[in-house]
């Protein structure tokens, strides 16, 4: 296969010699045996990025990335379509105070950065799907925000059905509230049980070929590659921008799995000219101790502020490994680390607020004292710093208010929610409970 070639394939971080285009990539999820998909080969799209038109908009510059990566899968209208459906909403950059951009990821559906991800691969899974002329069960369990966003990206999609397992009375009301009410393919089902019951149950219905096969079972968890690529094109739309107002660029990316900041080194690597990276966490902190000492030590996650961060084995490291070869210098180069408390995340909150009027939510404020921590830092730094905003604030009420004693307004998208009806089957916490539903649901397959 040409060097050409390559770069239109993607392998398995556990196989090197399985290799699959997008499309396959897309409606696997996991590569056969466990391991995640990655480039090949990093395509060169630096003349490409470097000729974008600042004033295109966000859909149809991605249309214009989707092509350069994959001219085999997407012709220009048909990317262009699928960049239409997906992106109905933008990122929007704002300012945070002197020296520190914010690159707020909250404008859509379910007002976090999720929707980004979730939004194209629905389209993009619709897309091959038709083609193929075949159709697919999603299942997905979710402690609240990835469900969310997924539930509300293929909402109606054709040839889709999404089964979303949810812990009962373990999640938030807005939550709850984003999984059950929209009805139609999108089936909400109330497991009797904790969150690694919601997971163990889909793992294993994964495992179980029969009910696989029979179901068309497939994830859209962060791990999919379809989520992954369209969130390297915030950042590259960020620095369009930018770019002629600054020499440097930098990006400070609040991180759990690290999906975010793994696409964002995708598009580093695709040619995006980044001075270097911050990986923001909160206590959970296992990459940054790997940044710090080579040495890593998975382990059980702590419950934060920070809770869609929460996570002990970021699903997305072995990806990183990939990109540096297991070369923990040639990571520590492009990425910087920052741990941050609750104390200082509610701090954060109040600070930012008194000095602006306006709030954040405890995620980002996460990645802002990563930013001014550095500023303190490098007092001389010449570039400019960007903080990915990843949710909107009114989607934290109570922590907004008792770190600032101010209410927050909450967004059209949410306040709408309150007032519809929710429908959700309850069931126990085994998977012949999940394979009695699917049979039910689904009797035509
Ligand atoms: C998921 C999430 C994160 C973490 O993103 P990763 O890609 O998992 O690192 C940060 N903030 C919010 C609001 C999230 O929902």
């Amino acid at each position: 296969m040409s060097g050409n070639d390559r770069k239109q394939y993607f392998i398995s971080t556990r196989d090197n010699n399985r290799m699959v285009q997008f499309d396959q990539a897309v409606l696997e999820g996991l590569s056969p045996e466990g391991g995640l998909y990655h480039f090949a080969e990093m395509p060169d799209l630096s003349a490409l990025i470097g000729g974008l038109d600042p004033q295109e908009g966000f859909a149809a510059m991605s249309a214009r990335l989707i092509t350069a990566l994959f001219p085999d899968l997407f012709d220009r209208t048909k990317a262009e379509e699928t960049a239409r459906t997906a992106f109905p909403f933008s990122p929007v950059l704002t300012k945070m105070e002197d020296g520190i951009d914010c690159l707020e990821l909250f404008h859509g559906p379910t007002c976090a950065f999720k929707d980004f991800g979730a939004s194209f691969l629905a389209a993009s899974m619709e897309e091959f799907l038709l083609e193929k002329k075949s159709r697919a069960v999603i299942l997905t369990a979710t402690s609240g925000d990835t469900g969310s966003a997924v539930a509300q990206a293929f909402f109606k999609k054709h040839n889709i059905d999404v089964v979303i397992l949810y812990p009962q009375n373990r999640v938030s009301l807005f939550q709850e509230k984003q999984l059950t009410t929209l009805g139609e393919n999108i089936h909400a089902l109330e497991i009797k049980g904790s969150f690694d019951d919601c997971q163990r149950m889909v793992k294993e219905a994964f495992t179980d070929n029969v009910l696989k096969t029979r179901f068309f079972l497939t994830s859209a968890n962060s791990i999919n590659l379809g989520r992954l690529i369209p969130q390297a094109f915030y950042y590259i739309w960020a620095f369009t921008q930018l770019k002629n107002s600054a020499g440097k660029i930098a990006f400070c990316v609040p991180s759990g799995n690290f999906g975010n900041l793994t696409a964002g080194l995708y598009a580093a690597q695709w040619g995006l000219p980044v001075d270097f990276f911050i990986a923001a966490t909160n206590v959970n902190d296992v990459v940054p101790e790997y940044l710090i000492s080579g040495d890593y030590r998975p382990r059980r996650s702590v419950q934060t502020l920070s809770n869609a961060m929460d996570v002990g084995n970021p699903s997305n490291f072995e990806r990183m490994l990939a990109l540096y070869h297991n070369d923990h210098e040639a990571m520590k180069k492009d990425i910087t680390e920052h741990v941050v408390s609750d104390e200082t995340t509610r701090m954060r909150m109040k600070q930012f607020y008194a000095a602006t009027g306006r709030f954040i939510d405890p995620h980002t404020a996460v990645g802002y004292d990563a930013c001014r921590k550095y500023l303190d830092m490098h007092s001389g730094y010449n570039g400019r710093l960007v903080c990915l905003s990843t949710a909107h604030p009114g989607k934290f009420p109570d922590i907004v208010r008792q770190a600032t004693g101010a209410e927050v307004t909450l967004p059209e998208q949410l306040k709408r929610l309150l007032t519809l009806k929710k429908t959700s089957t309850v069931v126990d916490n085994k998977l012949e409970d999940l394979s009695r539903f699917l049979e039910h649901a689904f009797p035509e397959l």
